[in-house]
């Protein structure tokens, strides 16, 4: 386990220093903010929805490695993926950092997020780990009428 965390680890801080999808999104139609005042991190991030469908996602962030990290691998993940199936990630993200730290997952099944699965041990970094997706669920909502066809 501490070999994997240590991988884990190195992710996190490729994801820091390297963050992917970083800077404002030229074309988007929802975007949020979101702050967390326990670390100081702040988020914002950018979101291109079209038909229900994340077409294109960014963010900017000043903030710990683990609140950057974590929005990074968020954007990988969602680009294309339906309101639906963003929802259903977040759930697992969720679980992963919040369930009791003797729980077994399976790591392989939550593909890049499994690399959070150290956070739990950490409860003051859980809000930072997960900043990023309470702010995404915020961009995707707080515009959801005005471009919603139903
Ligand atoms: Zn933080």
């Amino acid at each position: 386990m501490n070999e994997l965390n240590e991988l884990y680890q190195q992710v996190i801080l490729d994801h820091n220093k390297n963050p992917r999808n970083f800077g404002v999104l030229q074309q988007h139609n929802h975007s949020a903010e979101g702050h967390n005042p326990l670390c100081g991190d702040q988020i914002e991030v950018y979101v291109d929805l079209e038909d229900g469908i994340v077409k294109d996602i960014s963010f900017e962030c000043s903030g710990c490695a683990i609140s950057k990290a974590s929005a990074s691998i968020m954007t990988t993940l969602l680009k294309g993926k339906k309101i639906e199936e963003v929802k259903k990630l977040f759930d697992e993200f969720h679980q992963l950092v919040t369930c009791d730290k003797d729980e077994q997952f399976d790591l392989e099944s939550l593909g890049k997020l499994a690399v959070f699965s150290g956070v739990r041990e950490f409860p003051t970094r859980i809000k930072c780990a997960s900043l990023a997706w309470h702010t995404l669920l915020a961009a995707i909502e707080k515009n959801n009428q005005s471009v919603s066809t139903e």
